[in-house]
Protein backbone atom coordinates (compact mmCIF):
# COMPACT_ATOMS: atom_id res chain seq x y z
CA UNK A 1 0.00 0.00 0.00
CA UNK A 2 1.11 3.52 -0.73
CA UNK A 3 0.22 5.90 1.69
CA UNK A 4 0.11 10.20 1.03
CA UNK A 5 -0.94 13.06 3.29
CA UNK A 6 -4.06 13.87 1.24
CA UNK A 7 -5.80 11.92 -0.99
CA UNK A 8 -8.04 13.34 -3.55
CA UNK A 9 -10.91 11.21 -5.57
CA UNK A 10 -12.38 12.74 -8.75
CA UNK A 11 -10.25 15.41 -11.56
CA UNK A 12 -12.81 17.69 -12.18
CA UNK A 13 -12.65 21.50 -10.85
CA UNK A 14 -13.23 21.06 -7.91
CA UNK A 15 -10.76 17.72 -7.23
CA UNK A 16 -7.82 19.16 -9.03
CA UNK A 17 -7.53 22.66 -7.68
CA UNK A 18 -7.94 20.56 -3.79
CA UNK A 19 -4.92 18.60 -5.20
CA UNK A 20 -2.80 21.57 -5.73
CA UNK A 21 -3.54 23.31 -2.62
CA UNK A 22 -2.57 21.14 -0.72
CA UNK A 23 0.59 20.10 -2.31
CA UNK A 24 1.80 23.89 -2.37
CA UNK A 25 1.87 23.77 1.02
CA UNK A 26 4.46 21.01 1.03
CA UNK A 27 2.46 17.74 1.82
CA UNK A 28 2.17 14.60 -0.50
CA UNK A 29 -0.68 14.14 -2.48
CA UNK A 30 -2.48 12.09 -5.15
CA UNK A 31 -5.43 12.45 -7.01
CA UNK A 32 -7.43 9.30 -8.17
CA UNK A 33 -9.53 9.73 -11.59
CA UNK A 34 -11.05 7.16 -13.65
CA UNK A 35 -11.09 9.01 -16.64
CA UNK A 36 -7.31 10.22 -16.91
CA UNK A 37 -5.31 8.93 -19.65
CA UNK A 38 -2.46 9.60 -21.42
CA UNK A 39 -3.71 13.04 -23.53
CA UNK A 40 -6.32 13.74 -21.60
CA UNK A 41 -9.42 12.83 -19.56
CA UNK A 42 -8.57 15.26 -16.41
CA UNK A 43 -11.25 18.47 -15.59
CA UNK A 44 -13.81 16.66 -15.19
CA UNK A 45 -17.46 16.87 -16.03
CA UNK A 46 -16.96 20.80 -16.90
CA UNK A 47 -14.01 20.30 -18.61
CA UNK A 48 -14.87 16.96 -20.70
CA UNK A 49 -18.78 17.30 -21.19
CA UNK A 50 -19.94 20.46 -19.61
CA UNK A 51 -18.96 24.28 -19.21
CA UNK A 52 -15.89 23.77 -22.21
CA UNK A 53 -17.95 21.86 -24.98
CA UNK A 54 -20.95 23.71 -24.01
CA UNK A 55 -19.09 27.31 -25.31
CA UNK A 56 -17.36 26.13 -27.42
CA UNK A 57 -20.16 25.14 -29.31
CA UNK A 58 -21.80 28.24 -28.55
CA UNK A 59 -19.31 30.42 -29.95
CA UNK A 60 -20.38 28.21 -32.87
CA UNK A 61 -23.70 29.47 -32.79
CA UNK A 62 -22.85 32.75 -32.04
CA UNK A 63 -20.38 32.67 -35.31
CA UNK A 64 -23.61 31.58 -37.46
CA UNK A 65 -25.89 34.49 -36.09
CA UNK A 66 -23.41 37.25 -36.84
CA UNK A 67 -22.41 35.48 -40.45
CA UNK A 68 -25.94 35.59 -40.70
CA UNK A 69 -26.28 39.42 -39.36
CA UNK A 70 -23.52 40.66 -41.53
CA UNK A 71 -25.00 42.31 -44.58
CA UNK A 72 -26.68 45.00 -42.27
CA UNK A 73 -23.36 45.85 -41.88
CA UNK A 74 -22.18 45.84 -45.42
CA UNK A 75 -20.49 42.58 -45.09
CA UNK A 76 -21.46 40.37 -47.90
CA UNK A 77 -21.07 36.66 -46.18
CA UNK A 78 -23.06 33.57 -45.93
CA UNK A 79 -23.16 30.19 -44.05
CA UNK A 80 -22.86 27.70 -46.87
CA UNK A 81 -22.59 24.41 -44.79
CA UNK A 82 -22.20 23.60 -40.88
CA UNK A 83 -20.03 20.45 -40.69
CA UNK A 84 -21.07 18.59 -37.52
CA UNK A 85 -17.88 15.62 -37.48
CA UNK A 86 -15.83 19.01 -37.76
CA UNK A 87 -17.37 20.78 -35.07
CA UNK A 88 -17.32 17.74 -32.56
CA UNK A 89 -13.57 17.16 -33.54
CA UNK A 90 -12.63 21.33 -32.56
CA UNK A 91 -14.40 20.75 -29.52
CA UNK A 92 -12.20 17.61 -28.59
CA UNK A 93 -9.21 19.56 -29.79
CA UNK A 94 -9.88 22.33 -26.99
CA UNK A 95 -10.80 19.84 -24.97
CA UNK A 96 -7.83 17.74 -25.35
CA UNK A 97 -5.49 21.06 -24.83
CA UNK A 98 -7.14 21.86 -21.66
CA UNK A 99 -7.05 18.61 -19.84
CA UNK A 100 -3.12 18.27 -20.41
CA UNK A 101 -3.08 21.51 -19.18
CA UNK A 102 -4.59 20.31 -16.23
CA UNK A 103 -2.50 17.04 -16.25
CA UNK A 104 0.73 19.41 -16.45
CA UNK A 105 -0.43 21.42 -13.47
CA UNK A 106 -0.79 18.28 -11.58
CA UNK A 107 2.84 17.16 -12.11
CA UNK A 108 4.56 20.58 -11.94
CA UNK A 109 2.97 20.29 -8.18
CA UNK A 110 4.49 16.98 -7.77
CA UNK A 111 0.81 15.31 -7.06
CA UNK A 112 0.41 11.15 -8.12
CA UNK A 113 -1.86 10.92 -10.70
CA UNK A 114 -3.59 7.24 -10.43
CA UNK A 115 -5.75 6.24 -13.69
CA UNK A 116 -8.69 4.32 -12.29
CA UNK A 117 -12.06 3.92 -10.07
CA UNK A 118 -11.75 4.53 -6.66
CA UNK A 119 -14.05 2.59 -4.08
CA UNK A 120 -13.10 3.78 -0.49
CA UNK A 121 -13.03 1.18 2.07
CA UNK A 122 -11.43 2.87 4.90
CA UNK A 123 -8.92 5.81 4.70
CA UNK A 124 -6.48 3.18 4.58
CA UNK A 125 -7.83 1.27 2.18
CA UNK A 126 -9.04 2.74 -1.14
CA UNK A 127 -8.63 0.76 -4.04
CA UNK A 128 -8.02 1.74 -7.41
CA UNK A 129 -9.05 0.02 -10.49
CA UNK A 130 -7.85 0.80 -13.55
CA UNK A 131 -10.35 0.28 -16.46
CA UNK A 132 -7.75 -1.25 -18.97
CA UNK A 133 -6.07 -3.67 -16.35
CA UNK A 134 -9.13 -4.48 -14.01
CA UNK A 135 -6.66 -7.36 -12.07
CA UNK A 136 -4.25 -4.68 -11.31
CA UNK A 137 -5.72 -3.27 -8.78
CA UNK A 138 -3.86 -0.30 -6.50
CA UNK A 139 -4.59 0.32 -2.85
CA UNK A 140 -3.54 3.29 -1.50
CA UNK A 141 -4.08 5.05 1.96
CA UNK A 142 -4.02 8.55 3.74
CA UNK A 143 -4.34 10.73 6.43
CA UNK A 144 -7.10 13.08 4.81
CA UNK A 145 -9.75 12.25 2.21
CA UNK A 146 -11.22 14.98 0.24
CA UNK A 147 -14.36 13.49 -1.85
CA UNK A 148 -14.80 15.07 -5.43
CA UNK A 149 -16.74 12.34 -7.61
CA UNK A 150 -18.73 15.86 -9.31
CA UNK A 151 -22.26 14.17 -10.46
CA UNK A 152 -23.73 12.68 -13.67
CA UNK A 153 -27.04 13.27 -15.56
CA UNK A 154 -30.28 12.43 -14.07
CA UNK A 155 -33.19 10.61 -15.54
CA UNK A 156 -37.07 10.37 -14.92
CA UNK A 157 -38.28 6.79 -14.63
CA UNK A 158 -40.53 7.31 -17.99
CA UNK A 159 -41.02 4.64 -20.22
CA UNK A 160 -39.12 5.17 -23.12
CA UNK A 161 -36.29 7.28 -21.64
CA UNK A 162 -33.80 4.31 -22.60
CA UNK A 163 -34.97 4.49 -26.59
CA UNK A 164 -31.36 5.07 -28.79
CA UNK A 165 -32.41 8.87 -29.86
CA UNK A 166 -32.41 10.05 -25.67
CA UNK A 167 -29.28 11.84 -25.34
CA UNK A 168 -27.87 13.22 -22.20
CA UNK A 169 -25.56 16.30 -21.86
CA UNK A 170 -22.70 13.34 -21.31
CA UNK A 171 -22.96 11.83 -25.30
CA UNK A 172 -24.89 15.56 -26.97
CA UNK A 173 -21.62 16.62 -27.67
CA UNK A 174 -20.38 13.53 -29.78
CA UNK A 175 -23.25 14.08 -32.25
CA UNK A 176 -22.63 13.96 -35.95
CA UNK A 177 -24.90 15.08 -37.42
CA UNK A 178 -27.34 18.03 -36.90
CA UNK A 179 -31.07 16.66 -35.68
CA UNK A 180 -33.87 18.61 -37.98
CA UNK A 181 -35.65 18.03 -34.71
CA UNK A 182 -34.74 18.75 -31.65
CA UNK A 183 -36.89 18.41 -28.25
CA UNK A 184 -34.96 18.87 -24.60
CA UNK A 185 -36.72 18.44 -21.59
CA UNK A 186 -35.65 20.47 -18.95
CA UNK A 187 -35.69 23.87 -19.14
CA UNK A 188 -33.19 24.82 -16.59
CA UNK A 189 -29.17 26.48 -17.59
CA UNK A 190 -28.20 23.15 -19.44
CA UNK A 191 -31.42 22.90 -21.31
CA UNK A 192 -32.15 26.44 -22.54
CA UNK A 193 -27.52 26.70 -23.73
CA UNK A 194 -28.48 23.84 -25.80
CA UNK A 195 -31.68 25.18 -27.18
CA UNK A 196 -29.51 28.39 -28.58
CA UNK A 197 -26.75 26.04 -30.06
CA UNK A 198 -28.76 23.73 -31.77
CA UNK A 199 -31.05 26.37 -32.98
CA UNK A 200 -28.67 28.03 -34.10
CA UNK A 201 -26.94 25.05 -36.15
CA UNK A 202 -30.59 24.47 -38.04
CA UNK A 203 -32.31 22.47 -35.63
CA UNK A 204 -36.42 23.09 -34.91
CA UNK A 205 -35.92 23.13 -30.99
CA UNK A 206 -38.69 22.52 -28.27
CA UNK A 207 -37.88 22.87 -24.64
CA UNK A 208 -40.62 21.57 -22.33
CA UNK A 209 -40.60 21.91 -18.59
CA UNK A 210 -42.71 21.08 -15.76
CA UNK A 211 -42.20 23.78 -13.69
CA UNK A 212 -44.51 27.24 -14.67
CA UNK A 213 -41.54 28.95 -15.81
CA UNK A 214 -37.78 28.54 -17.47
CA UNK A 215 -34.99 28.64 -15.00
CA UNK A 216 -37.15 28.83 -12.11
CA UNK A 217 -33.62 30.36 -10.04
CA UNK A 218 -32.88 33.30 -12.21
CA UNK A 219 -34.57 36.93 -11.06
CA UNK A 220 -37.59 36.78 -12.92
CA UNK A 221 -37.14 39.83 -15.32
CA UNK A 222 -33.99 38.00 -16.44
CA UNK A 223 -36.22 34.73 -17.08
CA UNK A 224 -38.76 36.88 -19.15
CA UNK A 225 -36.00 38.04 -21.35
CA UNK A 226 -34.54 34.93 -21.59
CA UNK A 227 -37.95 33.24 -22.71
CA UNK A 228 -38.13 36.38 -25.23
CA UNK A 229 -34.98 35.99 -26.71
CA UNK A 230 -35.20 31.55 -27.16
CA UNK A 231 -38.82 32.96 -28.70
CA UNK A 232 -37.38 35.27 -31.36
CA UNK A 233 -34.79 32.46 -32.19
CA UNK A 234 -37.75 30.28 -33.42
CA UNK A 235 -37.49 27.91 -30.02
CA UNK A 236 -40.94 26.77 -28.90
CA UNK A 237 -41.01 26.48 -25.36
CA UNK A 238 -43.58 24.44 -23.31
CA UNK A 239 -43.79 25.32 -19.89
CA UNK A 240 -46.11 23.75 -16.93
CA UNK A 241 -46.18 20.19 -18.90
CA UNK A 242 -45.19 16.95 -17.80
CA UNK A 243 -43.66 14.54 -19.83
CA UNK A 244 -45.34 11.21 -19.75
CA UNK A 245 -43.14 8.83 -22.11
CA UNK A 246 -40.78 8.98 -25.12
CA UNK A 247 -42.20 6.07 -27.82
CA UNK A 248 -41.11 5.17 -31.39
CA UNK A 249 -42.55 7.02 -34.07
CA UNK A 250 -43.82 5.31 -37.47
CA UNK A 251 -40.18 6.23 -39.13
CA UNK A 252 -37.26 4.01 -37.61
CA UNK A 253 -35.35 7.31 -36.90
CA UNK A 254 -38.15 9.49 -34.98
CA UNK A 255 -39.68 9.34 -31.54
CA UNK A 256 -42.64 10.95 -30.25
CA UNK A 257 -42.27 12.79 -26.56
CA UNK A 258 -45.34 12.59 -24.85
CA UNK A 259 -46.80 15.40 -22.96
CA UNK A 260 -49.66 16.52 -20.65
CA UNK A 261 -51.06 19.86 -19.76
CA UNK A 262 -54.25 19.61 -17.87
CA UNK A 263 -55.66 16.30 -19.31
CA UNK A 264 -54.94 17.00 -23.12
CA UNK A 265 -52.04 15.05 -24.09
CA UNK A 266 -49.57 15.91 -26.79
CA UNK A 267 -46.80 14.48 -28.60
CA UNK A 268 -43.90 16.13 -29.97
CA UNK A 269 -42.04 14.19 -32.58
CA UNK A 270 -38.07 14.74 -32.86
CA UNK A 271 -34.95 12.48 -34.28
CA UNK A 272 -33.44 13.76 -30.87
CA UNK A 273 -34.05 13.82 -27.48
CA UNK A 274 -32.03 15.87 -24.92
CA UNK A 275 -32.92 14.85 -21.18
CA UNK A 276 -31.76 17.62 -19.13
CA UNK A 277 -33.33 17.02 -16.14
CA UNK A 278 -30.80 18.09 -13.41
CA UNK A 279 -27.53 16.14 -11.78
CA UNK A 280 -27.64 13.53 -9.60
CA UNK A 281 -24.37 12.88 -7.39
CA UNK A 282 -21.58 10.39 -7.55
CA UNK A 283 -21.49 8.60 -4.02
CA UNK A 284 -21.26 5.01 -4.76
CA UNK A 285 -17.54 5.17 -4.33
CA UNK A 286 -17.60 6.19 -0.96
CA UNK A 287 -20.53 4.54 0.64
CA UNK A 288 -19.08 2.40 2.99
CA UNK A 289 -17.98 4.81 4.85
CA UNK A 290 -21.30 5.64 6.69
CA UNK A 291 -21.32 9.22 5.79
CA UNK A 292 -24.35 11.47 7.02
CA UNK A 293 -26.50 12.63 3.67
CA UNK A 294 -28.80 15.51 2.79
CA UNK A 295 -31.03 14.14 0.80
CA UNK A 296 -28.81 12.32 -1.54
CA UNK A 297 -26.18 14.72 -1.25
CA UNK A 298 -22.97 14.49 1.01
CA UNK A 299 -23.85 16.67 3.79
CA UNK A 300 -21.11 19.25 5.01
CA UNK A 301 -20.09 22.41 7.22
CA UNK A 302 -20.38 25.11 4.09
CA UNK A 303 -17.23 27.27 5.38
CA UNK A 304 -15.03 24.01 6.47
CA UNK A 305 -16.07 21.42 3.66
CA UNK A 306 -16.07 19.12 6.90
CA UNK A 307 -18.55 15.83 6.62
CA UNK A 308 -19.45 14.31 9.24
CA UNK A 309 -16.25 12.27 9.84
CA UNK A 310 -13.39 14.97 10.66
CA UNK A 311 -11.02 13.27 7.79
CA UNK A 312 -12.88 13.13 5.50
CA UNK A 313 -14.27 16.55 2.79
CA UNK A 314 -16.65 16.58 0.23
CA UNK A 315 -16.37 19.44 -2.38
CA UNK A 316 -18.17 20.62 -5.40
CA UNK A 317 -21.21 19.02 -7.14
CA UNK A 318 -21.69 15.83 -4.17
CA UNK A 319 -22.13 18.80 -1.72
CA UNK A 320 -25.34 20.27 -4.00
CA UNK A 321 -24.50 23.46 -2.24
CA UNK A 322 -23.79 25.28 -5.86
CA UNK A 323 -23.21 23.25 -8.84
CA UNK A 324 -20.95 25.16 -10.68
CA UNK A 325 -17.63 24.84 -11.59
CA UNK A 326 -16.10 27.64 -9.84
CA UNK A 327 -17.90 27.11 -6.67
CA UNK A 328 -16.00 23.61 -6.84
CA UNK A 329 -12.62 25.02 -7.26
CA UNK A 330 -13.78 27.51 -4.17
CA UNK A 331 -15.07 24.54 -1.87
CA UNK A 332 -11.53 22.69 -3.44
CA UNK A 333 -9.35 24.95 -2.31
CA UNK A 334 -10.85 25.92 1.22
CA UNK A 335 -11.38 21.99 1.79
CA UNK A 336 -7.47 21.50 1.17
CA UNK A 337 -6.42 24.84 3.46
CA UNK A 338 -8.25 23.18 6.40
CA UNK A 339 -7.00 19.50 5.54
CA UNK A 340 -3.41 21.03 5.82
CA UNK A 341 -4.25 23.36 8.79
CA UNK A 342 -5.51 19.91 10.46
CA UNK A 343 -2.12 18.48 9.57
CA UNK A 344 -0.15 20.99 10.97
CA UNK A 345 -2.07 20.24 14.32
CA UNK A 346 -3.91 23.78 14.18
CA UNK A 347 -7.42 24.46 13.78
CA UNK A 348 -7.18 28.63 13.53
CA UNK A 349 -8.71 29.60 10.48
CA UNK A 350 -5.54 31.91 9.55
CA UNK A 351 -5.90 30.20 5.93
CA UNK A 352 -9.22 30.72 5.72
CA UNK A 353 -10.00 34.18 7.64
CA UNK A 354 -13.51 34.53 5.32
CA UNK A 355 -16.18 32.45 5.41
CA UNK A 356 -17.71 30.99 2.10
CA UNK A 357 -20.25 32.87 0.61
CA UNK A 358 -22.58 31.14 -1.66
CA UNK A 359 -24.69 33.78 -2.15
CA UNK A 360 -22.40 36.02 -3.97
CA UNK A 361 -21.09 33.77 -6.18
CA UNK A 362 -22.05 34.64 -9.71
CA UNK A 363 -23.73 32.33 -12.02
CA UNK A 364 -24.33 32.54 -15.55
CA UNK A 365 -26.62 30.99 -18.56
CA UNK A 366 -24.54 31.27 -21.91
CA UNK A 367 -25.41 32.71 -25.02
CA UNK A 368 -26.21 35.97 -26.86
CA UNK A 369 -27.11 38.02 -24.96
CA UNK A 370 -26.47 35.69 -21.69
CA UNK A 371 -28.00 36.34 -18.46
CA UNK A 372 -25.59 36.58 -15.35
CA UNK A 373 -26.39 37.44 -11.74
CA UNK A 374 -24.53 37.34 -8.42
CA UNK A 375 -26.88 37.85 -5.41
CA UNK A 376 -30.05 38.72 -4.48
CA UNK A 377 -32.98 38.81 -6.77
CA UNK A 378 -35.45 41.21 -7.24
CA UNK A 379 -37.84 39.37 -5.26
CA UNK A 380 -35.31 37.83 -2.43
CA UNK A 381 -34.62 42.10 -2.15
CA UNK A 382 -38.19 43.05 -1.79
CA UNK A 383 -38.67 40.41 0.74
CA UNK A 384 -35.04 40.81 2.66
CA UNK A 385 -35.89 44.99 2.60
CA UNK A 386 -39.37 44.45 3.88
CA UNK A 387 -38.23 42.39 6.94
CA UNK A 388 -35.49 44.20 8.00
CA UNK A 389 -37.21 48.08 7.56
CA UNK A 390 -34.25 48.65 4.22
CA UNK A 391 -34.90 50.83 1.48
CA UNK A 392 -34.45 49.08 -1.67
CA UNK A 393 -33.52 51.18 -4.62
CA UNK A 394 -32.79 49.63 -8.41
CA UNK A 395 -30.80 51.07 -10.40
CA UNK A 396 -31.11 50.32 -14.14
CA UNK A 397 -29.59 51.48 -17.53
CA UNK A 398 -30.45 49.37 -21.20
CA UNK A 399 -27.41 47.76 -23.75
CA UNK A 400 -29.52 49.87 -25.97
CA UNK A 401 -28.09 52.94 -24.95
CA UNK A 402 -24.51 51.88 -24.42
CA UNK A 403 -22.36 53.16 -27.44
CA UNK A 404 -20.05 50.05 -27.59
CA UNK A 405 -22.84 47.58 -27.19
CA UNK A 406 -25.27 49.66 -30.53
CA UNK A 407 -21.90 49.29 -32.35
CA UNK A 408 -21.10 45.89 -32.12
CA UNK A 409 -25.06 45.30 -32.95
CA UNK A 410 -25.81 43.52 -29.65
CA UNK A 411 -28.06 46.41 -28.17
CA UNK A 412 -30.36 44.32 -26.42
CA UNK A 413 -30.91 43.72 -22.46
CA UNK A 414 -30.45 45.38 -19.57
CA UNK A 415 -28.42 45.35 -16.08
CA UNK A 416 -30.04 46.03 -12.59
CA UNK A 417 -28.57 46.76 -9.49
CA UNK A 418 -30.68 46.31 -5.84
CA UNK A 419 -29.10 48.63 -3.41
CA UNK A 420 -29.90 48.53 -0.13
CA UNK A 421 -30.03 51.64 2.20
CA UNK A 422 -31.82 52.20 5.83
CA UNK A 423 -29.08 51.10 8.38
CA UNK A 424 -25.60 52.50 8.81
CA UNK A 425 -24.32 51.27 5.26
CA UNK A 426 -25.64 51.10 1.72
CA UNK A 427 -25.26 47.33 0.23
CA UNK A 428 -25.57 46.13 -3.04
CA UNK A 429 -27.47 42.48 -2.48
CA UNK A 430 -27.67 41.28 -6.56
CA UNK A 431 -27.08 42.47 -9.70
CA UNK A 432 -28.29 41.09 -12.77
CA UNK A 433 -27.41 41.61 -16.24
CA UNK A 434 -29.19 40.26 -19.65
CA UNK A 435 -27.16 41.53 -22.73
CA UNK A 436 -24.05 41.58 -24.63
CA UNK A 437 -20.73 40.12 -22.14
CA UNK A 438 -22.85 39.45 -19.44
CA UNK A 439 -20.87 36.57 -18.82
CA UNK A 440 -17.58 38.54 -18.69
CA UNK A 441 -19.28 41.57 -16.82
CA UNK A 442 -20.75 39.94 -13.79
CA UNK A 443 -16.87 39.21 -12.29
CA UNK A 444 -16.97 42.96 -11.46
CA UNK A 445 -20.36 42.70 -10.54
CA UNK A 446 -19.40 40.28 -8.04
CA UNK A 447 -16.80 42.59 -6.64
CA UNK A 448 -19.58 45.14 -6.18
CA UNK A 449 -21.77 42.65 -4.09
CA UNK A 450 -18.52 41.38 -2.18
CA UNK A 451 -18.62 44.71 -1.15
CA UNK A 452 -14.79 45.27 -0.81
CA UNK A 453 -15.52 48.48 -0.50
CA UNK A 454 -17.81 51.65 0.23
CA UNK A 455 -21.17 52.00 -2.60
CA UNK A 456 -19.92 55.44 -3.15
CA UNK A 457 -16.85 55.30 -3.76
CA UNK A 458 -17.55 52.03 -5.74
CA UNK A 459 -19.56 54.03 -8.23
CA UNK A 460 -16.75 56.82 -8.53
CA UNK A 461 -14.83 54.34 -9.91
CA UNK A 462 -14.10 55.56 -13.82
CA UNK A 463 -15.01 53.29 -16.78
CA UNK A 464 -12.77 53.13 -19.81
CA UNK A 465 -15.42 54.50 -22.79
CA UNK A 466 -16.64 53.23 -25.20
CA UNK A 467 -17.15 49.49 -23.41
CA UNK A 468 -19.33 47.59 -22.63
CA UNK A 469 -18.89 47.50 -18.75
CA UNK A 470 -19.75 51.29 -18.77
CA UNK A 471 -23.46 49.98 -17.85
CA UNK A 472 -22.46 48.52 -14.44
CA UNK A 473 -21.63 52.35 -13.36
CA UNK A 474 -24.59 54.00 -15.19
CA UNK A 475 -26.72 51.23 -13.61
CA UNK A 476 -25.06 51.90 -9.95
CA UNK A 477 -25.38 55.74 -10.31
CA UNK A 478 -28.83 55.61 -11.06
CA UNK A 479 -29.50 53.61 -7.64
CA UNK A 480 -27.90 56.19 -5.97
CA UNK A 481 -29.60 59.01 -7.15
CA UNK A 482 -29.45 59.50 -10.65
CA UNK A 483 -26.84 58.70 -13.38
CA UNK A 484 -26.10 61.73 -16.00
CA UNK A 485 -25.91 59.66 -19.06
CA UNK A 486 -29.42 59.05 -18.28
CA UNK A 487 -32.95 61.01 -18.49
CA UNK A 488 -34.47 62.10 -15.12
CA UNK A 489 -35.92 58.77 -12.86
CA UNK A 490 -39.36 58.02 -13.33
C1 LIG B 1 -23.60 20.65 -20.16
C2 LIG B 1 -23.05 21.29 -18.91
C3 LIG B 1 -22.64 22.60 -18.96
C4 LIG B 1 -22.12 23.21 -17.81
N1 LIG B 1 -21.71 24.50 -17.90
C5 LIG B 1 -21.20 25.10 -16.82
C6 LIG B 1 -20.72 26.43 -16.90
O1 LIG B 1 -20.76 27.06 -17.95
N2 LIG B 1 -20.20 26.99 -15.78
C7 LIG B 1 -20.14 26.32 -14.60
O2 LIG B 1 -19.66 26.88 -13.60
N3 LIG B 1 -20.58 25.04 -14.49
C8 LIG B 1 -21.10 24.42 -15.57
N4 LIG B 1 -21.52 23.12 -15.48
C9 LIG B 1 -21.44 22.45 -14.16
C10 LIG B 1 -20.00 21.96 -13.88
O3 LIG B 1 -19.59 21.12 -14.91
C11 LIG B 1 -19.96 21.24 -12.55
O4 LIG B 1 -20.53 22.02 -11.54
C12 LIG B 1 -18.52 20.91 -12.16
O5 LIG B 1 -17.90 20.12 -13.13
C13 LIG B 1 -18.47 20.19 -10.80
O6 LIG B 1 -17.15 19.92 -10.48
P1 LIG B 1 -16.76 18.70 -9.51
O7 LIG B 1 -15.28 18.79 -9.36
O8 LIG B 1 -17.61 18.73 -8.31
O9 LIG B 1 -17.17 17.39 -10.30
P2 LIG B 1 -16.92 16.86 -11.77
O10 LIG B 1 -16.48 17.93 -12.67
O11 LIG B 1 -18.13 16.08 -12.14
O12 LIG B 1 -15.68 15.89 -11.60
C14 LIG B 1 -15.78 14.72 -10.88
C15 LIG B 1 -14.74 13.74 -11.40
O13 LIG B 1 -14.70 12.61 -10.54
C16 LIG B 1 -14.47 11.45 -11.31
N5 LIG B 1 -14.94 10.31 -10.53
C17 LIG B 1 -16.21 10.05 -10.12
N6 LIG B 1 -16.24 8.91 -9.38
C18 LIG B 1 -14.96 8.46 -9.32
C19 LIG B 1 -14.35 7.34 -8.72
N7 LIG B 1 -15.04 6.44 -8.01
N8 LIG B 1 -13.01 7.16 -8.88
C20 LIG B 1 -12.28 8.05 -9.59
N9 LIG B 1 -12.81 9.13 -10.19
C21 LIG B 1 -14.13 9.34 -10.06
C22 LIG B 1 -15.30 11.71 -12.57
O14 LIG B 1 -14.82 10.92 -13.66
C23 LIG B 1 -15.08 13.21 -12.79
O15 LIG B 1 -13.99 13.44 -13.65
C24 LIG B 1 -22.02 22.48 -16.60
C25 LIG B 1 -22.42 21.14 -16.56
C26 LIG B 1 -22.93 20.55 -17.70
C27 LIG B 1 -23.34 19.10 -17.64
Amino acid sequence: MTNYDILVVGGGPGGYIAAVTAAKYGFSVALIEKEAQAGGGLGGTCLNRGCIPSKTWLDNAETIERVKQASKRGIDAQVVNIDMPAMVKFKDRVVKRLSMGVGALLKSWNVAVYNGTAVVHDLDNVVVTSAKDKENEVVLGCKRLILATGSRPATIPIPGADLPQVLTSDDIFNIQTIPPHLTIVGGGVIGVEMARIFSAFGSKVTIVEALPRLAPNLDEEVADALLKSLKSAKVTVKTGVKVEAIEPADSDAEVNVVVSCNDVTERIPAETVLMAVGRAPNTEAFSELGLEMNRRFVKVDPNTLKTSRQDVYAIGDITGLSMLAHSASVMGERAAKVAVQSLNGSDSEEFYPFPIDYAAIPSVVYGEPSAASVGMSQQAAEEYCAKNSLTLSIGRTIFGGNGRAVASGMGEGFVKILVASGDCQTRILGIHIYGPMASELINEASVLVNGGADVKSLASVVHAHPTFGETLSIALHDALGGSSHQPPKK
